[in-house]
């Protein structure tokens, strides 16, 4: 299983980072997991987003899902017609993007973007991919998703704050791709619904997991830091998502 940064910035795009999304490979299985701004211009450098599987989203907050509109007018007016794609979200996103793209009930939108509610403690199968999500700590309807494949394992926080269901699912994962929001020590009343990098790093020594990878970091904050914070806690080994960077998750003993 392979996972590619197509951008890790929290909140807004800058410069040189998109916000975020992700690129899943396995087993020719590729899946768009979250779609902030600028992501799909991301992917589109990449491969041909009309040939993806599925779309994961996280949740509804515009760093994660806008350019699913995006990819919805690909799918929608391209030379082949409409193409479908599944989309796993949490419940609500398909009325709350329906009306962004002011899509009644008989518009190409719904013949396009195939959304799959998803609420914590559901499982899907994508081909050999075995995906289950939990609940994030967040205030709009939110998952985290850990995808198997073989023995290979990868578990994503989305936006979360402490609790939820992000420790037991990462539970000996082989590579945690958290958010870490804030750095330095945890100011609960202000930012219940995010962690700091700290807290990332406790929960992969807790979970056990393999690889912990930080993301949806500030534009202001130096991944460095957070990695230095993150790594004071948990023993693996510990990187940035780089925009642009990738992951190889063994799915093979
Ligand atoms: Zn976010
Ligand atoms: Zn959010």
């Amino acid at each position: 299983m392979k996972l590619t940064v197509l951008g890790s910035s929290a909140s807004s795009p800058t410069r040189t980072n998109t916000a975020s999304g992700y690129l899943v490979e396995f087993e020719g299985k590729r899946i768009l997991m979250d779609a902030g701004p600028g992501v799909f211009m991301k992917l589109a450098a990449i491969m041909d987003p009309g040939s993806l599987d599925a779309v994961v989203l996280s949740h509804t907050h515009v760093d994660h899902c806008t350019d699913v509109l995006a990819l919805f007018s690909y799918m929608a007016y391209g030379p082949s017609g409409p193409i479908p794609i599944p989309v796993y979200a949490p419940e609500g996103a398909r009325d709350h993007l329906a009306a962004f793209a002011r899509a009644g009930k008989d518009h190409v939108f719904h013949q396009v973007l195939d959304f799959r509610e998803q609420q914590p403690g559901d499982e899907v199968w994508i081909g050999p991919a075995h995906l289950r999500f939990g609940q994030a700590i967040h205030p709009v309807p939110a998952l985290v998703t850990r995808f198997d494949v073989g023995s290979g394992a990868l578990t994503y926080s989305g936006d979360t704050g402490p609790g939820g269901d992000l420790a037991t699912l990462a539970n000996d994962t082989s590579l945690l791709l958290s958010e870490a929001s804030l750095q330095g020590v945890r100011d609960h009343k202000t930012f219940p619904h995010h962690l700091t990098a700290v807290d990332a790093g406790e929960l992969a020594a807790w979970a056990g997991v393999r690889e912990l990878v930080l993301t949806h970091i500030p534009a202001a904050m130096d991944p460095e830091v957070s990695i230095e914070q993150a790594s004071s806690v948990f023993d693996g080994p510990v990187r940035y998502a780089a925009p642009g960077s990738t992951f190889e998750i063994s799915t093979t003993r």
